[in-house]
C-alpha cells in the first residue's frame, strides 16, 4: 500500500524540523485542512469508523434537549440566549434535541443556535441534518468567536478529539514523548528534549514509576477555561459527555480506530480516528480556575437513567411492534450497560456559580 498523503507530509516535516510533539502529530492528523481525518472522510456512523451515542439512539439527543430546556428554565429563561454545540458531527444530537424541545416554544424562540465546527465537510452534513429544524444554525470555528450572552453548551465526544501532549517518566523527570523516524524511515515514538515543569505535574502522577506515560490535554483545558469564563460572566451551563476518567491517572490512552476496530496510531495517518481519554479532573480544575461551578462527573448510564431514559424508551415503544421494541431495548442497553457505553462515558456539567442543573440537583 502506498503511504497516505499525510504520512508523506509528516515525514517531510520531521526530516526538516525534527520530531513532532504528540499534540502536533494529532493536530495534523485530525485537522489538516486538506487531508485531516475529520476533513476528508465520512467518519461517524455504521458505514464510518465509529458510532457515537446520538447515532446509537434518537433518545440520547432528545434527553439532552430536554436537559437544555430544563436548564434554561433554571437560569431564569434568558431571551435571547445562545444554544451551542461543540463538534456536532453529523448534527444528529442537535436535530433530536430540537425536536424534543418543541414542548417549549418559548425556549426555541429565545435560542440562537451556534455550532462550533472546524470541518467544512461535517458543517455541510450538519446543515443537511438540520434543514428542517425549527431554528437555523450559525457556524463558528472556535469557542472564542461566540458572541456574548447567556449560553447553554453541549459537547458530546468533542473534548476527546482535541490534541494532547504525552510525557514519559525518565530519570525522575517527565520528558515529552514525540513522533520521529526509525532507522528504517518509519514513523516511531521517541523521547524529546522538553521536560514538563514540576508545578505542571498533577499530584496523581508525582510518584509514578519510571516509564509511565502522563497526558496533558492543554487544548481541552483551554477550551474549558474559555467556555467556563463566559458562563461565569454571562450565565449558563455546559454539558460535557465523553469517555475518560473521573480522576487524573497515568497511562497511554491515545487510540486510533478505523472501521470500528483499533489500529496502530502511527500507521496510515489521516485514515483512522485518533483520540485520547478525557481527564475530567483536569477539565474540572480548568473550570474552577476561572470561578465556575463544577458538577462532578456521573457515569453516562446513571445520568441517562436519572433523566428518564427508561420511561422515554417505554413511551417510544408503547404502540410499536415487537421488533421495534427490541431495537429500542437494545439501544438503551448500548447507552447504559457497563460493558458498553454506560460507565466508560462520563457526563460533567459546568455552570455559573449558584446554578445546579438536573440531575445533580436530585
Ligand atoms: N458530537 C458528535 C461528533 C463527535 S466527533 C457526535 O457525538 O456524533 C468530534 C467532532 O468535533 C467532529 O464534528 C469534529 O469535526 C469536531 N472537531 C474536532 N476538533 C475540533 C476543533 N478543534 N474545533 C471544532 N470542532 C472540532
Amino acid at each position: 500500500m502506498s503511504p497516505t498523503p499525510l504520512e508523506h507530509r509528516i515525514k517531510a516535516l520531521i526530516r526538516l524540523d525534527g520530531p513532532l510533539r504528540i499534540a502536533d502529530y494529532m493536530a495534523i492528523v485530525l485537522g489538516d485542512p486538506e487531508h485531516g481525518y475529520y476533513m476528508a472522510r465520512e467518519v461517524i456512523g455504521a458505514s464510518g469508523d465509529f458510532v457515537t451515542a446520538p447515532e446509537v439512539s434518537q433518545m440520547f439527543g432528545e434527553l439532552v434537549g430536554l436537559w437544555a430546556v430544563d436548564t434554561w428554565m433554571r437560569i431564569g429563561r434568558p431571551d435571547p440566549f445562545l444554544l451551542v454545540e461543540l463538534g456536532p458531527g453529523r448534527g444528529t444530537l442537535m436535530a433530536d434535541a430540537l425536536r424534543a424541545a418543541r414542548i417549549r416554544t418559548d425556549f426555541l424562540s429565545a435560542a440562537r443556535l451556534h455550532l462550533v465546527e472546524t470541518s467544512p465537510r461535517l458543517r455541510a452534513r450538519q446543515k443537511e441534518t438540520l434543514r428542517a429544524a425549527p431554528i437555523a444554525p450559525e457556524w463558528l470555528d472556535r469557542v472564542e468567536d461566540l458572541p456574548e450572552g447567556p449560553a447553554i453548551v453541549v459537547a458530546n465526544e468533542f473534548f476527546d478529539a482535541l490534541p494532547i501532549a504525552q510525557y514519559v517518566r525518565t530519570g525522575g523527570e517527565w520528558r515529552e514523548r514525540v513522533v520521529g523516524l526509525s532507522d528504517a524511515g518509519d514513523l516511531a515514538f521517541g523521547l524529546g528534549l522538553a521536560v514538563l515543569p514540576p508545578p505542571a505535574v498533577p499530584p496523581a502522577a508525582r510518584s509514578a514509576p519510571e516509564g509511565s506515560i502522563l497526558e496533558i490535554g492543554a487544548a481541552a483545558d483551554a477550551v474549558m477555561e474559555t467556555v467556563a469564563a463566559r458562563l461565569v460572566r454571562s450565565g449558563g451551563a455546559l454539558l460535557a459527555i465523553d469517555y475518560g476518567t473521573t480522576r487524573t491517572a497515568v497511562g497511554d490512552s491515545v487510540q486510533a480506530v478505523r472501521a470500528h476496530a483499533p489500529v496502530d496510531p502511527l500507521a496510515r495517518p489521516g485514515e483512522a480516528d485518533l483520540t485520547a481519554h478525557v481527564d475530567f479532573e483536569a477539565l474540572g480544575r480548568a473550570a474552577r480556575r476561572v470561578g465556575a461551578a463544577v458538577h462532578a462527573p456521573l457515569e453516562q448510564g446513571d445520568f441517562l437513567l436519572k433523566l428518564g431514559l427508561a420511561e422515554r424508551a417505554g413511551r417510544l415503544g408503547a404502540d410499536k411492534d415487537l421488533a421495534t421494541r427490541e431495537r429500542i431495548t437494545g439501544e438503551v442497553a448500548r447507552l447504559v450497560a457497563p460493558e458498553e457505553m454506560g460507565t466508560l462515558f462520563k457526563v460533567m456539567a459546568v455552570t455559573a456559580p449558584g446554578v445546579v442543573p438536573a440531575p445533580w440537583s436530585a
